[in-house]
């Protein structure tokens, strides 16, 4: 076996495919093999590269791909940018209805999703930043063509021979993540909703969503409720303490939230300044040395954080003449 599949479970596989040049660093794809047939879980960035590593873990693996689904959780490149291969290959694609949605504009540099990305960084004050949606890596790695699938909700059930999975609502990190549960087995798969070590992104996806890091801490209780035993992440290594990783999580988020609120105590602040007074994990010594691609979700971060502090009535904002928003301390 290639060294980068491992079986982590009775009928699971692990292909660890390298994200080169992303501080994600690499994304597991899971594999699902069984004698009735097989459901591969993403798919990694649109490069030739990863498109190689899969051609590989199709033959290592012996997958028929005539038997063969592709589930995926959510709308973002590195989990959907090969979706077109396995489209012409005839394979039934699953996605959930809410992202599908979404992702139907991925395609298109002047169609719904771009264009909105550009003005969420207009009124995140990022202008000054000259940030190029050509440099975005949920951009650059896209699927280039549309593709057939079957859309799936909260509640559905996919089965496979000894497996049951329902779809779970994982949404937050996007506005309609979706994971695999089989209870039996106390199994989930769930795409970018926890991760090891690294924080999942939580971005403002515009005033319509709302509150995603709202929507994103009740997901993480609803988690903690299932008792999970075996937990398969989307990035980086398996966590073992599924319900201590949870808590650790929303510590972090706790801590953000104080910091974001000790920023706009100081003076009335555009989400772009939050961003700067905020702590990250990255290896730049300020905002000038922060790569220009994580500056996007730096600041879609800082704004997920400052739109919760408006949910819970803490926070509020004003729109300059140039369609610029201030955050400043609600006083009562
Ligand atoms: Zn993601």
């Amino acid at each position: 076996m290639l060294d980068y599949l491992t079986e982590v479970h009775e009928n699971i596989y692990l292909a660890e495919i390298p994200l080169k040049g992303n501080p994600l660093k690499s994304i597991n794809i899971y594999i699902v093999k069984t004698d009735k047939g097989n459901l591969i879980i993403d798919t990694g960035f649109n490069t030739d590269e990863i498109l190689d590593l899969t051609r590989s873990f199709i033959k290592d693996l012996d997958l028929d791909i005539e038997k063969t689904s592709l589930f995926l959780t959510h709308l973002h490149s590195d989990h959907t940018g090969l979706v077109n291969f396995y489209d012409d290959l005839g394979v039934k694609i699953y996605m959930g209805e809410v992202d599908g949605a979404l992702h139907r504009d991925f395609m298109e540099r002047y169609g719904n999703h771009w264009p909105k990305i550009e003005s969420y960084g207009h009124m995140q004050g990022l202008d000054i930043d000259n940030l190029k949606i050509e440099d975005h890596p949920g951009f650059k790695y896209r699927p280039r063509k549309k593709f057939e699938y079957t859309p799936v909700n909260p509640g559905d059930h996919i089965e496979l021979d000894t497996f049951d999975f329902e779809i779970l609502d994982l949404s937050g990190h996007t506005p309609g993540m979706v994971g695999l549960y089989d209870k039996n087995k106390s199994i989930l798969f769930c795409g970018d909703h926890i991760l090891g070590k690294i924080t999942p992104n939580i971005q403002f996806w515009g005033f319509d969503v709302g509150d995603s890091l709202g929507t994103y801490l009740s997901n993480l209780d609803k988690i903690k409720e299932l008792n999970i035993k075996h937990l398969f992440s989307s990035h980086r290594f398996l966590v073992d303490d599924v319900n201590a990783r949870i808590e650790d999580l929303k510590q972090h988020h706790r801590y953000r939230l104080d910091e974001a609120t000790k920023a706009i105590t100081e003076k009335d602040c555009t989400v772009r300044d939050v961003t700067k007074a905020l702590q990250w994990d990255i290896s730049a010594k300020n905002w000038d040395e922060f790569p220009k691609s994580q500056k996007w979700f730096a600041a879609g971060e800082a704004h997920s954080h400052l739109e919760h502090l408006r949910a819970l009535g803490i926070a509020d904002y004003y729109e300059d003449d140039n369609g610029v928003l201030h955050y400043f301390l609600v006083k009562n």
